[in-house]
């Protein structure tokens, strides 16, 4: 029993402590919906091929095959709007703009 905790402890603290590593190629660092950078430029670029309408279920797709968070997915990719963000705020300078 005691040891049974124990490694169930031990299991929690090194995922804890383990970086996250890209889902596609295993590096370690700054990731976005599990990827790193490179994964997740190639995922952006392969997206924005897509009509718009169809980026969603493509995403999805990614996320059913592991190779993508979902963007609900608890609070570690809170910088994954960063781009939509931007863009609504380029959008609406370049609009409200001089
Ligand atoms: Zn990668």
């Amino acid at each position: 029993m005691k040891v049974f905790w124990q490694n169930a402890h031990m299991a929690k603290k090194s995922t804890k402590t383990d970086r996250p590593t890209c889902l596609v190629c295993g590096a370690s660092g700054r990731l976005r919906r599990g990827l790193c950078q490179t994964d997740y430029e190639r995922y952006r670029r392969a997206k924005e091929r897509l009509p718009e309408d169809r980026r969603g279920a493509y995403e999805e797709e990614c996320v059913a095959r592991g190779i993508l968070l979902p963007s609900r997915q608890g609070c570690r990719g809170v910088e994954d709007d960063v781009f939509a963000q931007t863009l609504a705020e380029f959008q609406e300078e370049k609009r409200g703009g001089k």
